[in-house]
Formats: structure tokens, C-alpha cells, sequence
């Protein structure tokens, strides 16, 4: 089906399920818990392989003690690894957040950059995290690709791709800027809550009638 699709019918079907989904999920935003874009992105470093709600247990205690990028730049790495074990990964993890730190220290005079290109140089930021901070920080358009998103986007027709990088390329064709953001948050919580990986819930779905159901039916994608 999507392969007949023009893009123009792609455009028109993509925002009637973005509208199905606004309806649904009006709170467009990340689930994790900050207060400043440092925290945002350490949140978001730390939300890899774990729930928001596991991580959002643990940054007030790893926020408390390293509040912005100068003081994890100087953190003892035992301790953050202790803060943040909850998580998992917590030795990758820990290893990213001070990595990040020190090079925002060192590059950007201790504050995160607002840019892709600069945000994707720093430890342990990928274009998922970049595009989260561009998006709820900066207020610049970005297409967040996490599992969910990555399944959704291919279910529902509007990418063959499994790149994140492509992902992104192919929906900003089909979605006005101002909707990235919000849109792919909102693909995350329905991939939560509805189009699961192992069993999505077709029949309750709200986007059903838009939705060509690709894949739904052999080996689940992640
Ligand atoms: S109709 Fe099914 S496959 Fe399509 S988005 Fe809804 S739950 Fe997912």
C-alpha cells in the first residue's frame, strides 16, 4: 500500500492519524522528569534500555548532587555509577554522562548546544537524544526515532526504513515541522499503550481506518 502511495496521499493520511493521535494523547511531551537542558539530556542518556519511570526515580537524587555539566564534569565516577545503578547499563551510562559533561564543559562553556551537529559530537548523544533536547528545549523541530517509532512508522506505511537517520527523512517529507516533536512522542506512547511490538490491538485502535497494518502479521519488528 505504501509503495502505490504518492506523497501527497501520504501527507493526507499521515496528518489525519496525527490528528487521531492528538485527540488521543493532547500531552505531547517526554515522560522524564528535568528542569534544565542538562538534565534533559542526562535523563535522556539514562532512559536507554529502561522506563521513564525507572529513570525518573533516580534523577533527583543524581540531580541533587550533580545539578549541571560542571559538577558531573568533576563527578567521582563510583558515585554516579551508585545514583544511576537502578537503571542499568549503569557503567556505560555513567560513562556517558561525564564524558558529556566534560566535553559540554570544555567545547560549549558548560552549556549543551542547540544544534544537531554539535549535539551529536558529545559522548553517549545520539540523533534520538539530539532531537528530544532540539525538540523540548531548543523548540526546534525534531523527529524522535526510538523502537517504538521505528515499528509504528513501518506498520502504519509511511517509511520502508529502518535507519533512524532515514526514518526522520521520510516523515519530515510527509509531516509540517511543527509537528515532528509531537508527533513522534505521541507514536511512542501509542506504541506503548496500543500498537505493542508482539500483539498490537488492532481492533482498538483509534488510527485503524488509516492504517495499512503493514507487517502486523509476521515477525514483529522492534
Ligand atoms: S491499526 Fe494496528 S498496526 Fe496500525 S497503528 Fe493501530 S495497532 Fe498499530
Amino acid at each position: 500500500m505504501a509503495a502505490r502511495e504518492s506523497i501527497a496521499d501520504l501527507k493526507k493520511r499521515a496528518g489525519k492519524v496525527s490528528r487521531a493521535l492528538a485527540k488521543l494523547y493532547p500531552e505531547a511531551r517526554i515522560t522524564l522528569d528535568f528542569e534544565t537542558p542538562w538534565q534533559c539530556l542526562a535523563a535522556t542518556i539514562l532512559s536507554a534500555q529502561s522506563t521513564d519511570v525507572g529513570v525518573n526515580r533516580v534523577t533527583p537524587g543524581l540531580f541533587r548532587e550533580y545539578p549541571d555539566a560542571r559538577a558531573m564534569a568533576a563527578a567521582d565516577r563510583r558515585h554516579v555509577e551508585e545514583l544511576i545503578v537502578k537503571t542499568g547499563f549503569f557503567r556505560q551510562k555513567t560513562r556517558s554522562l561525564i564524558g558529556a559533561a566534560r566535553k559540554i564543559v570544555e567545547d560549549y562553556g558548560g552549556e549543551v548546544p542547540s544544534e544537531m551537529e554539535a549535539l551529536v559530537k558529545i559522548p553517549g548523544v545520539g540523533r534520538k537524544t539530539a532531537n528530544v533536547i532540539l525538540g523540548h528545549i531548543y523548540g526546534k523541530p525534531g523527529f524522535v526515532v526510538d523502537t517504538h517509532v521505528r515499528r509504528l512508522t513501518y506498520r502504519l506505511g509511511f517509511t520502508k526504513r529502518t535507519d533512524p537517520a532515514k526514518i526522520e527523512i521520510d516523515m519530515q517529507k510527509i509531516l509540517p515541522a511543527r509537528d515532528w516533536t509531537p508527533f513522534s512522542m505521541r507514536l511512542i506512547l501509542h506504541g506503548r499503550q496500543v500498537c505493542i511490538a508482539r500483539k498490537p490491538d488492532c481492533e482498538r485502535c483509534a488510527v485503524a481506518r488509516d492504517c495499512p497494518k503493514i507487517g502486523v502479521r509476521t515477525a514483529p519488528r522492534g
